[in-house]
Order: C-alpha cells, then structure tokens, then sequence
C-alpha cells in the first residue's frame, strides 16, 4: 500500500481544509495570529452563562446524562426532540410540519454531503445532474462535498454599487442558461461569505424554478430565523413543500456539538435516516439534550432574539465603521453586511491574487480567507473571484481592529 498516494489525493486546493488547517494551527500557536478567518461564532457571555447552567442540570439529572452519553439515538433523532422543534418551527415560522419532516445530523455540513451526494451525479436517465447554485459566491464548504465531479454549476450575480463604500449582489437569473439536467437548486440565506439577505422576490424566483424543474430548493439557513437569528432586517422565509431547510445549532455559540437539523418531505427526511445509519449509526445526542428544554420553553427563540441578534447586529455596526476607516481611499468596497458575520471585501483592480493577499496576511500575523474558494460552480470568467476575501468579524473587538489595520495597511503596498 503506497499511502503516499493517499496524500496526493487529500492534498488537494481544498478550501474548506486550508481553512480548517488554519484554525487549528491558530488554536496550536504559542502567539495566536489575528483570527479573522474561519467559521467561529462569537463568545458572547450570556449565551455561555446559559449553556453552562444547562450544562449543569444536565449533570444532575440521570435522565440528560443517559439521554446525552449512554444512548444510540434513532438514525434521524431523538423522537421527543423532533416533536419539540416541529412545534417551534410550526409556531415561530409558521410552516406546516411534524416531526416526519425532521432529521438530525452531526453538523449542517454532514447534512449537505448527504443531500448533495443523494440528489446530484448520475440518475437513471444516464445523465449527469448538478447542483445549481444561483447566486455565486456562495458557501465555500460545499465545493468538495460531490462524489462524482463536477457537481455544481452556478451563476454569477448583478453587482449593485451602494454609498458608504457598500455594494450588494442581486439576483441574476438566466433561466435559459441553467442547465436542463438540473438536481436541485442550492443557497445560503443569510450568505456565507458576503451576508447578503436574498429578498423575498428573489426567493419566490427561485421556488417557482424549483417547481417549474420538479427539483428541491435547499435553503441553507446556519445564520437565519428562528435561531440562532443573525439577521439584520426582518426576512422572512416563505414554506414550500418543494423547500428543504438546513438548520444548524452551530452559530448559537456551539458548533462543539455538531448538530445539524433537516426540514423537508418525508421521503427525503427517510433517505436522510438511512443514510445517517450506514456512515454514523446515530447523530450526536448532546446537542439535542443541551437545547431540548430551551425549544420547549421557547428559550431558544427568545435568546436568539434578544441576546444573539442585538450582539451581532451592534458588533458589526462597530467593525464596519472600523473597516470604512482603515480602507479610506483604497478601491476596496465591502458587501452590504444583511446577516451572518463576515464583511467579503472586493479590491477591484487589485494588483496581487486573493491567495497571494492572504499569504502576505498570514505572513503579518492575521489569517482571512481567500476570495476565490466561494465561486464552486462558476465557469464564467470573472477577475470579481480573485480580488475578494471574507473576514469574520465575531472576535474579540481589539483584535478585529487590529486585524482591519493590518489589512489596511497590506492593500496600501499591494496598491502601490
Ligand atoms: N452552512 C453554512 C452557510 C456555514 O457557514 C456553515 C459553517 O460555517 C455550515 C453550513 C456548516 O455548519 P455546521 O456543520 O457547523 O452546522
């Protein structure tokens, strides 16, 4: 066995690795850099006051400790737990479901692996079918997801320039251009990496495709409504039956316990189950015990409401104002920051790649992601891709406004 093949195979332009690979390097360092890239929430004191005391009540009481630790749950979740997130979701969203609409998964990412690999690649009709991906860039940690190659395509966005050095993505869709063999249709809401919101109308375009296609919209909602709500304007997200909505209680503050939650039809949520048991026998329990009784009492909303949506809705008025003054006379603009917590930055015209740009950071101590990992799918040429990065503004303040500086101060050189 040569497993130094096996090395050439994983060591691939893997984004979401690269990214992976930073952070833990991050946490390993004697002198940690400035972490504005990956995917971590922020620490935020109330929510973690919280999750201790349920950490502590969990620790009394023999029922949690058995429920968390001593079980297999069912392939698809813990029955009582579905039922629990069927009703918040009935009442806080309005959507007509029960918990044969619910699976539960080791994280929003394992969810897309099974629902990406289940719809997309070759179908009985012989023929190859892919994701499509309306509003590139989108979530980079689908790129590598496919079994078979080639599994997303996508379409590039119309760019809208906004004062105060803003802009924003809208959608541009060329329904004669998407592809006839089409699997699904795929987008993130709140936008990992830009933050943008897609409207209303935009997503009432997007269901009719779906429709129009008899293919399933996957509505990947790890930053939206009812939790964890980091969302700066009041969206809403309209129910279709068509619709399979990703949950995640990662951005909550607990990415730790890799809980992912599906919501869609029966028969899809039963593929989910099957194949939840053939790679992981069950999803993790700790997850579902921690925030069971907060979806029960409605907690959960009201934290995510009240605590988490204020916190991250003040924090990015403040990193904003921040990044406006450390890019003053650069050609840079940052997308209209609608929800999550990444500004994505465009350097038009910018004289070095977005992967050299991360480097020359790296190299000064702060690590962001590069643009061009966000564009799976996208085959039209657009020099757009490599002039981006994503910053994750969720750290502590003193240290994203030390970041900021040095990106700042890196673009003057490489403008230069
Ligand atoms: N989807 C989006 C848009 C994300 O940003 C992330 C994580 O950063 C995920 C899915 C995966 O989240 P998790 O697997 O932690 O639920």
């Amino acid at each position: 066995m040569k497993f130094s093949k096996l090395g050439q195979k994983l060591s691939g332009d893997t984004g979401t690795l690269q990214l992976m690979q930073d952070l833990g390097e991050a946490l390993a360092a004697d002198t940690p850099p400035l972490m504005l890239g990956g995917g971590n929430p922020a620490r935020i004191a109330e929510m973690e006051a919280l999750f201790r005391s349920r950490l502590l009540a969990m620790a009394q009481s023999e029922d949690d400790i058995y429920r968390s630790l001593g079980l297999y749950d069912g392939s698809r979740g813990e029955q009582r737990f579905l039922e629990d997130m069927a009703g918040l979701l009935r009442e806080h969203c309005g959507w007509p479901i029960g918990p044969e609409n619910i699976a539960v998964t080791n994280g929003s990412q394992t969810a897309f692996f099974y629902l990406f690999n289940l719809f997309a690649g070759e179908h009985t009709d012989g023929r190859h079918h892919r994701i499509f991906l309306p509003m590139s860039p989108e979530y980079m940690g689908y790129a590598d997801q496919g079994l078979a190659d080639n599994v997303f395509v996508a379409q590039q966005p119309t760019v809208e320039l906004l004062d105060g050095g803003l802009f924003k993505y809208r959608l541009n869709l060329d329904v004669a251009a998407v592809p006839e063999h089409i699997a699904a249709i795929c987008v993130t809401r709140p936008t990992n990496p830009t933050g943008n919101v897609l409207t209303h109308a935009e997503l009432l375009q997007l269901i009719e495709l779906a429709e129009a296609r008899d293919v399933p919209f996957l509505i990947d909602n790890a930053y939206g409504a009812p939790f964890p709500n980091i969302l700066f304007n009041d969206a809403e997200l309209p129910y279709s039956e068509n619709c399979i909505y990703c949950l995640s209680l990662s951005k909550l503050g607990l990415p730790g316990v890799r809980t992912g939650i599906v919501v869609g039809p029966p028969e899809v949520v039963q593929a989910l189950e099957a194949m939840n048991a053939v790679v992981s026998l069950a999803s993790n329990s700790m997850g579902p015990t921690l925030v069971h009784e907060l979806v029960r009492s409605d907690q959960l909303v009201d934290v995510s409401r009240d605590v988490i949506k204020p916190f991250y809705a003040s924090r990015m008025q403040v990193a904003l104002a921040m990044l406006q003054k450390e890019l003053e006379g650069l050609p840079c603009r940052a997308h209209k920051p609608e929800g999550a917590f990444f500004f994505w930055l465009w350097c038009e015209g910018l004289p070095i790649s977005a992967q050299a740009l991360y480097e020359r950071l790296k190299q000064r101590g702060v690590i962001v992601v590069p643009g061009h990992y966000f564009f799976p799918g996208l085959s039209s040429a657009w020099s757009h891709r490599d002039e981006c990065i994503r910053l994750n503004y969720s750290g502590p303040v003193a240290e994203v406004e030390q970041g900021l500086r040095i990106i700042g101060n890196v673009l003057r050189d490489a403008y230069r």
